[in-house]
């Protein structure tokens, strides 16, 4: 199988918004399919009908949309395999299953919720820590195996509620190999007969998921830690089927954790935890309730994907910054680690920190100007651009950026403490000569500031702790902050002189 075109999916179920965890699944299936020069799936797993959420199929779209993992074919992006929804594919899943039933791995069962639970609390009194319907006990329950050819058929005829299940072999060695995780062996004395077919007409989430991934001819299946309890069923069906010659190779990712460690990174942390878990916004259709996503908290995506990519694998090598390029040419399965992976929502704000620092000053200065415009601020893109130099040092979201949008409005009220402990009699005298050697300067910018601040504080013999604070709360009101430097450049030199003015004469 070496020359097997790779093809990837990616199967979500739209029983709510898309995680963190869903969305570093998506990026390593798409990292993977880039790599190897192979196509990268999206199909929507909606079989369990009960669990629908409306909207959470178009969240999953554009979640991917946002962060640049375009699946290049599948639901709403198209291609020839489709449909790419299991609820549209609902009328090819019987056929399969009655492949089954005629092959002998798989049967009719008859029994009604009540007979279930009988059955449970009969286990249970017998000590079974864990009833399953199985090899055990499958003589005993109302299914085609156990009931006579005469009385399947009277019920089939009458249309009496039945499911399909697997019939799991009663003893026998299971191996699967995991990429990520070598051979996981099981014996099948340990699994149930899973229901494949139920009473509603669907397939259920493993019969749909190995007929689909078998029609759409995908060589790999790239997914979370918590489906490989399920994966040697899913090896077993291909069996079955007599399909393991295209049986796709697994890799279970591990699992995200939580900050400190215990426990799985979950949808339900919403907020809760200080970070959000969503990549975007979500209103909950019922409750109203709202989770905020990375997008609207100020993450670029290249941030966002850069990070989620290193909750799991590593390059081997120091480098932390990737371009989505970068990440698929060093990709790599094999350098998925086995276990779970803590989230850091310190690094997280890092990774948008780095990106926001490497940003061209230009692409700054365009998403900056329209936000600068809400305020009623209009700078030329120069300033704008000298505005953004300045901030971005303390910065690690555009949103922090803007706060310094205070800066353009002259101050009215000076730090109390710095004015108190640097305000001498002298100062306003000082301040005015200074100015008058601002308003000669003959190219006004930070540096020429600099060097003509620096020879007039060793002629007049000041030292530069003295005046520089008082400096800075005059021109900005905060005793901390931008260098005084490039506030003199952001703000130019009329400005400049007059807000030193205005200090001398309310101070003074
Ligand atoms: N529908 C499953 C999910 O919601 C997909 C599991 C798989 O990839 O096989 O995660």
């Amino acid at each position: 199988m070496a020359d097997r075109k790779v093809r990837v999916r990616f199967a979500p179920s739209p029983t709510g918004p898309l995680h963190m965890g869903g969305v570093r699944t998506a990026l390593y299936n798409y990292l993977f399919a880039k790599k190897h020069g192979g196509d990268f799936i999206l199909r929507i797993e909606d079989t369990d009908q009960g669990r629908f959420v409306p909207g959470a199929e178009e969240y999953i779209i554009e979640a991917l949309t946002w962060c640049g993992i375009m699946p290049n074919e599948g639901q709403s992006f198209g291609g020839s395999n489709g449909p790419y929804k299991q609820s549209e594919r609902k009328p090819m899943y019987r056929q399969y299953a009655m492949q089954l039933i005629e092959s002998g791995h798989a049967y009719y069962a008859f029994d009604t919720a009540a007979e279930l639970d009988e059955m449970r609390e009969r286990m249970k009194n017998a000590n079974v820590a864990s009833p399953q319907y199985n090899a055990m006990i499958r003589s005993s329950m109302k299914n085609s195996l156990s009931l006579s050819e005469d009385e399947v058929k009277t019920r089939l005829e009458r249309w009496d509620e039945y499911v399909i299940r697997f019939k799991m072999p009663r003893n026998e060695e299971i191996r699967v190999k995991d990429i990520i995780r070598g051979w996981v062996v099981v014996n099948s004395v340990q699994l149930d007969d899973k229901v494949l077919f139920k009473s509603d007409g669907m397939p259920t989430y493993h019969l749909a998921n190995i007929v689909d991934d078998h029609l759409m001819d995908i060589s790999h299946v790239i997914r979370g830690e918590e489906w490989l309890p399920s994966a040697p069923l899913h090896v077993m069906l291909y069996r079955a089927f007599g399909w393991e010659e295209t049986m796709p190779e697994f890799a279970h990712l591990p699992l995200l954790l939580k900050p400190d460690g215990n426990g799985k990174l979950s949808k339900r942390d919403g907020d809760r935890l200080g970070f959000p878990v969503f990549p975007l916004d979500w209103k909950d259709p019922e409750t109203g309730e709202h989770s905020s996503g990375y997008k609207q908290r100020g993450y670029y995506p290249e941030a966002f994907i850069n990070m989620l990519a290193f909750l799991g694998w590593n390059p081997g090598t120091p480098q932390e910054i990737f371009s989505l390029d970068e990440l698929v040419q060093s990709f790599s399965l094999e350098r998925v680690g086995k276990s779970g992976s803590k989230f850091d929502p310190e690094k997280a704000k890092w990774f948008n920190q780095q990106y926001l620092r490497h940003k061209p000053n230009q692409e700054l200065v365009n998403e900056i100007q329209p936000e600068l415009k809400k305020l009623g601020i209009v700078l030329n893109d120069e300033t704008a651009a000298k505005f953004c130099d300045i901030m971005k040092e303390r910065a690690s979201f555009l949103n922090e950026i803007m706060e310094g949008a205070f800066l353009f409005t002259p101050p009215t009220e000076y730090e109390e403490q710095m004015i108190q402990k640097k305000w001498k009699p002298e100062t306003p005298a000082v301040l005015a000569e200074l100015n008058k050697v601002f308003f000669t300067i003959e190219d006004f910018n930070a540096h020429t500031c600099e060097v003509a601040f620096k020879a007039f504080l060793a002629e007049k013999g000041i030292g530069l702790g003295e005046i520089m604070p008082i400096l800075r709360v005059l021109l900005t009101g905060k005793g901390m902050g931008a260098g005084v430097f490039q506030l003199a450049d952001l703000f130019g030199r009329e400005e400049t002189i007059k807000r030193i003015e205005t200090g001398i004469k309310k101070l003074g």
